[in-house]
């Protein structure tokens, strides 16, 4: 982040995990200011902690989320040193296995004025090996109208977009176990305090906390189609339209 000339420094935080354990985390926070005043403030977090070693297992957590961090990486290289129409920041949080606390602490700490437009795009597990090649686009209904025809008007030759404001659908989609999209990764958090997100995944992995959650087991191809989809999406974000 540095090196490609953002404003950027670690946030650290303390947390308190179970009854009484304290334990602490940092989150990297990398800000791209733009030439003028803006009124929208564009937030684009991947947690980048995951299970590490237990036992003899190694968790590598390529999909989670070694394949949100890439693409958070790969996006700040595409828009370095070229301000967008809203600020635009990046987020790697910590300690979201343990319940969130990066981007808890993160939203905690946001010094805004009601005028400023608030949007967080979560990264989490965007690379899942399925024979269905969708990316899914979670979002709150609220902003479902300000963004629907904003993710459709980005095409994609092999990669389809799927837009849901329900848990239910998603899962029954993916066919996996029953999860809490909602509040599944750190959009919950700037959720919580009022802000629109969008959070874009893969759905149900099977691999999922799973010492075979490694680069052999993610489709490669689908990952690069959909960065570039999130890319594109940002480039052409109309922020003026919530
Ligand atoms: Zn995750």
């Amino acid at each position: 982040m540095q090196q490609l000339d953002y404003d950027s420094q670690l946030q650290p935080f303390k947390y308190t995990a179970g009854f009484f354990t304290e334990m602490s985390g940092q989150n990297v926070v990398a800000t791209l200011m733009p030439k003028h005043p803006v009124k929208a403030h564009v937030i684009l977090t991947a947690h980048y902690d995951h299970l590490g070693k237990q036992g003899h297992n190694l968790y590598a957590g390529a999909n989670d989320n070694a394949s949100g961090v890439s693409a958070l990486l790969f996006i700040a290289a595409q828009f370095a040193g070229a301000p967008l129409p809203f600020q635009l920041s990046f987020v790697a949080t910590d300690a979201e296995e343990n319940g969130l606390h990066g981007a808890e602490f993160f939203v905690s700490q946001l010094q805004l004025d009601d005028s400023i437009t608030v949007l967080n795009i979560n990264l989490d597990m965007l690379a899942v090996s399925r024979p269905k090649k969708t990316l899914y686009a979670f979002i709150a209904n609220a902003q479902r109208q300000a963004l629907q025809h904003q993710l459709a008007a980005i095409s994609s030759d092999t990669i389809k977009v799927k837009v849901t404001s329900s848990s239910n659908i998603m899962n029954r989609l993916n066919t996996g176990e029953k999860i809490d999209w909602r509040r599944a990764s750190d959009h919950y958090a700037f959720a919580k305090a009022g802000f629109a997100y969008i959070y874009f995944g893969m759905g149900y992995d099977p691999h999922h906390h799973k010492s075979s959650d490694q680069l052999s087991n993610i489709d490669q191809q689908l990952y690069i189609e959909a960065v570039n989809y999130i890319t594109q999406f940002i480039a052409q974000l109309d922020m003026t339209k919530f």
